[in-house]
């Protein structure tokens, strides 16, 4: 079976409000074994409203639409789905006695406009709204011949929720056969997506049954792993398959076939080492250790380190020779292993990091664009530098070289 939903609302069409109604949905829909093939957002527009609800009765089994039921004038789903199937509204006398009394209950007399809330669509059922006034409606039938349901559940997150939950969820599950979902993901880091695409593609093609996606950001792919089958055993078995020739390929560039994040994958490798980290950072400003102390129970194997911005706190902080900045710069590779070197010696710690680049987007030169950054790791065995010119704003720079610095660190883990 497959879905649609369509959130209403002019306001999801603006910058200010996001559609998060759908997100939702999706999750329940694929936990029942239901893809969601289409979605859209459509403005407080009876015309649109209802060409939209008649194009996705054409081509989806479950169409679930979110918002539009209140009562003011551009509330207009309830008119909509009604044009679309043809079908009349039918105000219902039992459902403006509950409107009545909520408002009574509540010391305000109930405005004639609020009796819109109490029109159903002939043949659908009511869904009580224990958060909010507007009912929903649910309606199963034949549209052109085809088995379809139409769900109209309400805009505000917390009441679609409530109503999706109980009226919602056991009505599908009594018409959806079971089905049974096993997910993977697996995550890499500072790998282009084009080169783990490549590596892996003849891979997961040939697992038609498993569905595969590729999502990259922020120094990170993740490759997501879905399979459905009659039994729960049979999925699983499907998708460790797959994930385990993925994983034959790519070896320990995966850092994670659970959802963990690169910080936990750093915080299990140091503490069963029994080691410990600092850090040196200039570019990121101490986003790095931002990223490791977000971690309950970092103190454990972070120790500490330094934001050394200026050369001169370089040379306080991080024992960084001022001629070796003189002679180099600031933002070289002498430079970022000696600060790497000098924070592990001052924390006592078995790895130091250093961080220092051009985070842009001023500052760049011939010599020094924007993006370059140099990340060193020092430790027992020597020290490791590695010069990356990362594209991007600002934000994104530090992002990448402070992912560069995890997963420096999570190989001379390994
Ligand atoms: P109400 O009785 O509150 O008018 P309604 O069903 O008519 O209920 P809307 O007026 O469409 O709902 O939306 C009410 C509020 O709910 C919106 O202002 C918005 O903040 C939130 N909302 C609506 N749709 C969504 C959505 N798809 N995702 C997230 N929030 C939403």
């Amino acid at each position: 079976m497959n879905a649609e939903i369509i959130a209403v609302g002019s306001e999801l069409l603006t910058p200010h409000r996001q559609d998060t109604n759908s997100l939702y949905l999706t999750e329940k829909l694929n936990d029942l074994g239901v893809e969601v093939r289409f979605k859209c957002i459509v403005g407080d527009d009876l015309e649109a409203l209802t060409a939209a609800a008649k194009l996705a009765m054409r081509r989806s089994d479950i169409i679930l639409f979110s918002g539009g039921l209140g009562p003011t004038e551009d509330d207009l789903t309830r008119e909509a789905v009604a044009d679309a199937l043809g079908l009349k509204l039918q105000r219902d006398p039992q459902i403006i006695a509950q409107l009545e009394e909520r408002f009574a209950k509540r010391g305000y007399k109930m405005t004639p406009n609020n009796a819109r809330q109490a029109d159903v669509i002939a043949s659908a059922a009511a869904l009580p709204n224990s958060l909010g006034s507007a009912p929903g409606q649910w309606i199963a039938g034949k549209y052109d011949g085809q088995d379809r349901i139409l769900v109209l559940l309400p805009g505000p997150p917390y009441e679609l929720k409530a109503m999706f939950e109980t009226e919602c969820l056991p009505r599908l599950r009594a018409r959806i056969p079971e089905q049974h979902i096993a997910t993977r993901i697996l995550k890499m880091a500072m790998i282009p997506e084009s080169q783990v695409d490549a590596r892996v593609a003849p891979i997961y093609k040939t697992y038609t049954d498993v569905a595969t996606t590729i999502l990259a950001g922020g120094g990170e792919i993740q490759l997501h792993l879905r399979c459905r089958k009659d039994s729960q055993a049979e999925a699983e078995a499907r998708v460790e398959e797959l994930a385990e020739k993925i994983e034959d390929e790519m070896g320990d560039a995966i850092f994670s076939r659970k959802g963990e994040t690169i910080e936990q994958i750093v915080s299990y490798l140091l503490q069963m080492r029994g080691m410990t980290l600092a850090a040196a950072e200039s570019c990121t400003g101490g986003m790095l250790a931002e990223r490791i102390t977000s971690l309950s129970g970092s103190s454990r194997y972070f120790l500490g380190g330094a934001v050394v911005y200026s050369n001169a706190l370089k040379t306080q902080f991080a024992n960084v020779p001022k001629s070796l900045i003189d002679q180099h710069g600031a933002v070289s590779r002498e430079v970022a292993a000696a600060m790497a070197e000098g924070i592990r010696k001052r924390c006592l710690a078995s790895y130091g990091v250093g961080i220092t680049g051009v985070a842009g987007p001023t500052g760049g030169t011939e010599q020094k664009p924007v993006g370059l950054v140099y990340i060193a790791l020092a430790g027992e065995e020597g020290t490791q530098i590695v010069e990356r010119n990362f594209p991007g704003d600002r934000q994104r720079v530090r992002q990448f070289s402070t992912q560069q610095a995890l997963e420096m660190v999570r190989r001379a883990l390994l």
